[in-house]
């Protein structure tokens, strides 16, 4: 690394939460001002300084063609990049148009669609660009950005937890509100990085730091399925911040096909009872058929 690096930040599509949390640094952010130079931050400063960069921080997710462009150059001009938070790592939360008609959002948000030009889809960095380090988060935490960037002046790779949430609430000594209450919660395939906060307040974790290294999603979804919590539920509940993390989507995709199966035999059910005297169909009716109703 060269003795001063050139820092740039860049956003995608995205609240700019990420970049905020670079500004809330607040007193090591002076300290890194003297041993990086700031050449390219929107968000801080209305100087721009063309690339080469030494280290592009790139927030938001693909959403335009032009999107692809940029993203391109940008990868061009910067010797690392590093992307910043769940929509640029995920496709964030406005990745939920990639399971639903993109059209009919553009209709119901905007009053006059025609203006806008975007892609039916939104996607993470990476699948556009080599990344060299997904910061994961919403928002991303800053102590771990703090050693991002610190990893990168002292020329090292950045050390972040990939384990679970769960590992931090047994750190801290929190009872676990999925056993002790039935809470259905997220931490056990969730990437730690935020000190088990949600769960330290008695609220389930709701996955904003993505899947963890080896997310055993499926197996989760089973043990809520076991508690009773209905497949759409499920579904909904992978489908957030991070719902388009591949872990993330392969299991609710998964979920979605076996509803979508036992929507199917339930409407079959319907239509055999239909056919049927209402004096069979009384003594037919099941536990297994009061289970699919439930589901839908
Ligand atoms: S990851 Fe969350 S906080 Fe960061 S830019 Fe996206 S929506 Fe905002
Ligand atoms: S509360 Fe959630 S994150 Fe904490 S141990 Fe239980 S399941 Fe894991
Ligand atoms: S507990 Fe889960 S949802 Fe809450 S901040 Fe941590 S990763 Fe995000």
């Amino acid at each position: 690394m060269v003795s001063t690096p050139r820092l740039a930040v860049f956003k995608f599509a995205s609240c700019d939460g990420c970049q905020l949390t670079l500004l809330s640094l607040e007193d090591e952010l002076l300290a890194l001002a003297q041993r990086m130079h700031v050449a390219y931050f929107l968000e801080a400063t209305s100087r721009i300084e063309p690339g080469p960069y030494d280290l592009a921080l790139v927030e938001g997710s693909i959403t335009t063609a032009h999107d692809i462009e940029r993203i391109r150059q940008i990868r061009k001009d910067s010797r690392y990049l590093i992307t910043i938070g769940a929509c640029a790592t995920a496709g964030g939360i406005q990745a939920l148009r990639n399971w639903a008609d993109s059209e009919e959002y553009l209709r119901t948000v905007y009053a006059h669609p025609e203006y806008i030009d975007s892609l039916a889809t939104s996607t993470a960095i990476a699948d556009h660009v080599t990344v060299d380090f997904e910061l994961r988060g919403c928002p991303i935490d800053k102590y771990q950005l703090l050693e991002v960037l610190s990893s990168l002046l002292a020329g090292r790779r950045p050390r972040t937890p990939k384990y679970e949430v769960c590992v931090d609430c047994k750190r801290n000594g929190t009872v676990c509100i999925m056993v002790a209450e039935g809470t259905a919660c997220l931490g056990p395939v969730t990437q730690a990085g935020c000190g088990a906060l949600c769960p330290t307040h008695q609220r389930a974790c709701y996955g904003c730091f993505g899947p963890s290294s080896q997310p055993n999603v499926v197996s989760l979804g089973e043990q809520f399925r076991r508690d009773g919590m209905p497949r759409h539920k499920i579904i909904q509940s992978l489908r957030s911040y991070n719902g388009y993390a591949p872990e993330f989507r392969a299991a609710s995709d998964r979920i979605e096909a076996e509803l979508s199966q036992a929507e199917t035999t339930a409407d079959q059910e319907a239509a055999r009872r239909d056919r049927e005297p209402l004096s069979r169909q009384e003594t037919d009716r099941s536990p297994d058929h009061d289970q699919k109703e439930t589901d839908r």
